[in-house]
């Protein structure tokens, strides 16, 4: 007899699901409630329709019921919310929203996809009709017709994830003034604070008015108040603080709720009803470095489990391997992207780890559009165990994040990264990968070379007097630089030893950390005994400086910046 399969969602993991079905089992029953209008569209490009990037929103939309009918023999049902599952009996509870009516349908296997909703905080002037949020085709184009309809000139986006980011900047884009609140120190929590400073700089230099540490308190008419007391003017708001789990009717038919608050759901998906299935944003996954249940609002993963969970009601096995959080962002002129742990996640999970941050040039100097590209590796200690990265530049970050996403997902070590062979011609990449080379440097820190301060350091270093040497040449360091460092560029260093102390700590930077480093192990080999690498050097610090110089108008460690 055929199977009837039921899927609730239409989307990323729903769709995807019944798809997957339909391909195992051209006999199968196949019925996909999704509440809203649309089925399967790209939630991932919906920030683009406020810029333009996508014209119409209709481009949003991949299939509709009609196609998937034709094409697949998917019957999606859409207008229709499923509101019970009636476990006794195999059948849900089904209200068209149309017609408000109700009905049951059985199902034999069950798929919830239920994805996440936006969280909306409970603040005086929430409801009002100005403030947005954004999850799928109709809610960008209600937001998206306010703005024309009402010429709107200032929005304010409240929290700066992936989400509020990228609808900052096609909002900005698109010409409007963009006020940007988020409640913590930093942007994009993927990333660790010394990298989020590049963001950081990036938005402000578009024109986002950026503001961390604050958080929305009241929504008025015409201005929003923050935590702080400031006045923001506003004639929209989007909320973007985060997305909750939909698990409410999980909860009412019995199903288990795992401890961050997601479906609980076995190693095939499965949840404790051994005829239902949960994927997507609305489960609870495990993390394979920090061994811990985690939540990840992802579309790869989510199209990952739908096709575990359609194989195994098919009997393919799937061998599960959990989660390690890969993404990656476009921010007006600069690319981001991160996997596994950051610095923060490590020290939360007790891993013993290591860093090292190098910013070599994407491509060969000499090719159009080389540029340096800030990747931090982040590693155990002292098993050399890759447990993450994040790049920030102009070019090609997802290519090297991606590199490193496999190394971990094998279990790769530094050794594993130092020893891959990857392609190379000069539009490309260089001859030694940043990657391979973030390897190298990690080595030589693991086997213990050389001695590193990073960014974050280096205004105390300034402030404590330490004498820092400044290793470029001349006239890099009379365009700027450290205000007390010396300048021994490292084409004289061996000349002029008899200037550098050998009773007290002595830094050493250069541009991007390559000379100093040259300049670190010469000292080494001559006797020196206390010599640090600043990792990062003088671009790395200018840009862990620059964006809180900026907002509390500080006295600045630098004479000038050098952003390149
Ligand atoms: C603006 C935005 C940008 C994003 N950008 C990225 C990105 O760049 N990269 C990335 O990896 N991920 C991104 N994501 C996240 C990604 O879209 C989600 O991880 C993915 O869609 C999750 O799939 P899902 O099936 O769990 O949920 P969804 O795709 O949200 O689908 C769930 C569907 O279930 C329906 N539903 C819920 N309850 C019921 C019910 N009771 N009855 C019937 N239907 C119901 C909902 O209406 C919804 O349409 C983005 C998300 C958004 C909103």
């Amino acid at each position: 007899m055929s199977k009837k399969i039921v899927v609730v969602g239409g989307v990323a993991g729903g769709a995807s699901t019944a798809a997957r079905v339909r391909r195992l089992d051209e006999h199968a029953e196949i019925i996909m409630f999704e509440r809203g209008p649309h089925v399967s569209f790209s939630n991932c490009s919906l920030p683009f329709h406020l810029s333009g990037i996508v014209e119409n929103s209709n481009q949003l939309i991949v299939m509709n019921p009609q196609r998937f009918k034709k094409q697949y023999n998917i019957e999606a049902r859409v207008n229709s919310e499923v509101i019970a599952i009636n476990r006794n009996n195999k059948s849900i509870t089904v209200k068209d929203l149309a017609t408000d009516k109700t009905y049951e349908e059985a199902y034999d296997k069950l798929i919830l996809s239920p994805g996440a909703n936006p969280i909306v905080p409970n603040l005086p002037g929430i409801d009002r009709p100005h403030v947005f949020t954004v999850r799928n085709v109709v809610d960008i184009e209600k937001l998206n017709a306010y703005v024309k309809q009402n010429k709107v000139k200032h929005v304010s986006v409240i929290g700066g994830g992936f989400i509020g980011v990228e609808v900052a900047e096609n909002l900005r884009l698109a010409g409007l003034d963009v006020a940007l609140i988020e409640f913590s120190e930093q942007i994009m929590a993927p990333f660790d604070y010394d990298m989020a400073q590049i963001l950081h700089k990036e938005m402000i230099d578009q024109g986002v008015d950026l503001n961390v540490n604050d958080g929305l308190a009241k929504v008025e008419e015409n201005h929003i108040e923050l935590q702080s007391g400031k006045t923001v003017n506003t004639d929209a708001v989007v909320l973007a603080i985060g997305v909750k789990p939909e698990t409410n009717l999980a909860k009412n038919a019995g199903l288990e709720i795992g401890e961050t608050g997601g479906i609980k759901v076995d190693h095939n998906y499965l949840t404790n009803d051994s005829n239902i299935y949960a994927v997507g944003d609305a489960i609870e996954v495990y993390h394979q470095l920090t061994h811990q249940p985690t939540r990840l609002a992802l579309a790869g993963p989510a199209q990952r489990q739908a096709r575990a969970a359609a194989d195994h009601i098919y009997r393919i096995p799937h061998q599960y391997k959990g989660v390690i959080g890969s993404s990656c962002i476009h921010v007006f002129e600069q690319n981001a992207a991160s996997t596994g742990l950051n610095e923060k996640d490590a020290q939360r999970a007790g891993i013993k780890y290591d860093f090292v941050y190098i910013m070599p040039n994407d491509k060969v100097g000499l090719m159009p559009n080389s540029h340096p590209l800030h990747f931090k590796l982040i590693y155990e200690y002292p098993t050399g165990k890759i447990l993450g990265a994040q790049a920030i530049g102009k070019g090609n970050v997802d290519k090297r994040i991606d590199v490193i996403a496999a190394m971990i997902t094998m279990g790769g070590t530094l050794e594993d990264l130092k020893e891959l062979e990857l392609c190379y011609s000069p539009m490309f990449g260089t001859a030694k990968d940043v990657v391979n080379l973030a390897a190298l440097v990690a080595l030589n820190r693991l086997n213990g070379e050389f001695k590193q301060v990073p960014v974050t350091k280096v205004r105390e270093l300034i402030e404590n007097n330490a004498f820092i040497i400044d290793v470029r040449e001349k006239h890099e360091y009379e365009k700027g630089h450290l205000k007390n460092a010396v300048n021994i560029p490292l084409s004289e260093l061996r000349d002029r030893l008899g200037e550098i102390p050998q009773d007290k700590p002595v830094y050493v930077h250069c541009r991007s950390s390559q000379r100093s480093y040259n300049a670190v192990m010469a000292l080494q080999q001559l006797g020196y005994t206390n010599i640090y690498n600043i990792s990062g050097s003088f671009l790395g610090i200018c840009l862990f400086e620059y964006y809180n110089d900026h907002v509390t108008g500080r006295d600045k460690i630098v004479t000038a910046y050098n952003f390149k």
